[in-house]
């Protein structure tokens, strides 16, 4: 059976297991359909790696040999252990797949380890949302990348079961869009970050503001998965964490200073720099600007002086010892 079979076939059984009550065939519905979608995955590296190269792009150990009849060096995969979630998306997206939300795949992989850990069933919208999940997965992978269509390597039945989880499931997380974008954020960076906002319980997207009129820190969260409230801070600060973490990223790559540092009050990375304000716990600096030059401080300065920079402090501490 080709590895595509194989992948078919475990999403099919995990879709089978989905409809029943039964806890444990729920736990093997997810593993099923979790092990489905990284074979389709692993199938389109297994179609890219060389001829000869012993499935190369799906081992994790890869060595370099010569080949005997030319003399050129090619790179062979090595032993039985195969590539994982991270190393897959790293690989695929080096060899030019595009159009993948990665970010639907970790999030399964984070349903399926829940589930593998926790003592309590999981909501049954997290058991939707990673059915949602592969489907999206599929749909941006299948046709762009296997040139197959989804309705006709899983069937008719399976893709229909699916679709009809899936369909309920963006339905709601479009209703927890339309909240979110309705109410009043203190910042525009907590808007840009309403899209990475989960719940601090169970990491659902599925999560609403309870009264969509409060303001500040008395905006408070309601998880539609597990029921869960949670705090302004405990939602925000996580949130632009995330949603500000590649700008930073290549930011100070490029020499430049990171748009949010650690706020010393809530420990998120999420006290904004140009407001001198913690988007999470509106914690802020005491001085921003040196005493004596009036320079603007640097994040380091505001966090550990005294309100001078370190051309002031350092010309005052010479002089003191002179
Ligand atoms: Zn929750
Ligand atoms: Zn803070
Ligand atoms: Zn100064």
């Amino acid at each position: 059976m080709s590895m595509l079979d194989n992948a078919v076939q475990s999403i099919q059984i995990g879709m089978e297991d989905f409809h029943e009550e039964d806890e444990r065939r729920l736990l093997s519905a997810i593993r099923n359909l979790y092990a489905g979608i990284l074979l389709l995955f692993k199938y389109k590296l297994q179609q890219l790696s060389p001829a000869g190269s012993d499935e190369a792009l799906l081992k994790t150990k890869v060595l370099p040999a010569v080949d005997p009849t030319n003399g050129t060096v090619v790179w062979v995969g090595k032993g039985k252990k195969t590539v994982e979630v991270q190393e897959i998306i790293e690989r695929l997206n080096a060899l030019g797949v595009s159009g993948v939300d990665w970010k639907l795949l970790t999030a399964l992989q984070g349903i399926r380890n829940d589930i593998e850990h926790y003592f309590s069933p999981l909501p049954n919208e997290r058991m939707k949302e990673a059915v949602a999940n592969s489907l999206h997965l599929i749909t941006q992978f299948c046709e762009p990348h296997l040139e197959e269509r989804p309705v006709e390597i899983l069937g008719q039945q399976c893709w229909d079961m699916m679709l009809s989880v899936a369909t309920f499931f963006d339905a709601e997380l479009e209703s927890c869009k339309a909240n979110l974008e309705s109410v009043e954020w203190p910042f525009q960076e907590v808007r840009d970050a309403t899209s990475h906002m989960v719940c601090p319980e169970c990491e659902s997207r599925l999560i609403k503001v309870v009264d969509t009129s409060a303001q500040r820190d008395s905006i408070s969260f309601l998880c539609q998965s597990c029921q869960c409230e949670s705090l302004y801070c405990q939602v925000v600060g996580p949130a632009v964490e995330a949603s500000l973490a590649g700008f930073n990223h290549w930011n100070v790559r490029k020499g430049g200073e990171p748009a949010t540092c650690v706020c010393p009050e809530c420990g998120y990375d999420s006290l904004l720099v140009e407001e001198n304000k913690c988007a999470a716990c509106f914690y802020e600096f005491e001085y921003t600007h040196c005493e004596w030059c009036e320079e603007s401080l640097s994040i380091d300065e505001r966090q550990y002086s005294e309100g001078t920079c370190g051309y002031c402090q350092n010309r005052y501490d010479r002089i003191m010892a002179e």
